[in-house]
């Protein structure tokens, strides 16, 4: 597969149809398959954060979360076809008609956010198949492993915050047995109607950034990734390598 470096993280050069085609065709993997959503201020953070690092790049699917990769990788010569957010990954396996029967597990979110976005998935999509909710605030792992694994799901759709989300589920993927994992982020406080994701001619402008500024100023310490994310791809230290 078409595989694109940035700073050290792999990223997979897919279309959002391409990534849903793999999605899948990983369900019927032999073992446990993890699918991550790289974005700028995942890839800040995996520059210290080793473990993250190599979650990343070994995940057997990574789509680009974030449109500046794509416009930042344009510009160094080696574009990415698009931006595949999680949220429109997630949707478009919920729709896809190859999804018939699909399991899905939700886990993430505070208390009643997973239930109310599968509440609100089941009313637009009356086919979809939850299996089961779980909020991402539990303390015993071993209970809610316990609570997955009775469900069965196909796929475990998990957003647990970013960092968390690779690392947990990593760690638990054998021990789950689930076909696939997909990190989400904040996907289901969009869904459940907790928050609203950025309008889409604010998004075709590549400001999603300044909408999330304003809308939740409080991230705007996390958003200064941005910034170091350019640095990062512009002024590239040689050990950091490319391909
Ligand atoms: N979250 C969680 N458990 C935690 C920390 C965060 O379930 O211990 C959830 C949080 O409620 C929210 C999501 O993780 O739903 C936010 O993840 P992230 O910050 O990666 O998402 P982004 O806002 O960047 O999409």
């Amino acid at each position: 597969m078409n595989i694109i470096n940035f700073a050290g993280i792999k990223v997979d050069n897919v279309t959002l149809a391409e990534a849903s085609a793999r999605v899948f065709a990983l369900l019927s993997s032999t073992k446990p398959q993890l699918i991550v959503t790289p974005n700028p201020e995942m890839i800040v953070t995996s520059q210290s954060d080793k473990e993250l690092k190599e979650i990343i790049n070994s995940a057997a699917l990574r789509v680009p979360d974030g449109i500046s990769m794509v416009v930042v990788s344009k510009i160094l010569g080696k574009p990415l076809k698009e931006r595949v957010s999680g949220i429109d990954l997630m949707l478009s396996i919920i729709k896809s008609p190859l999804k018939k029967g699909l399991k899905i597990f939700l886990l993430g979110g505070k208390p009643g956010v997973a239930e109310k976005a599968a509440v609100n998935l089941a009313r637009k999509y009356p086919a979809i198949n939850i299996v089961g909710t779980q909020d991402g605030y539990f303390k015993d792992d071993a209970k809610i492993i316990e609570e997955i694994k009775k469900a069965q799901p196909d796929i475990l759709f998990a957003g647990l915050g970013a960092g968390r989300q690779e690392k947990w589920l990593n760690r638990h993927l054998k021990e789950l047995g689930v076909p696939v994992s997909m990190t989400i982020g904040g996907t289901l406080d969009v869904i459940s109607g907790q928050k609203k994701r950025a309008p889409k001619w604010i998004q075709a402008l590549y400001i999603e950034w300044l909408y999330r500024l304003i809308t939740e100023p409080n991230r705007w310490k996390r958003q200064l990734a941005l910034p170091q994310f350019l640095w990062l791809m512009f002024f590239p230290k040689k050990s950091r390598g490319s391909d």
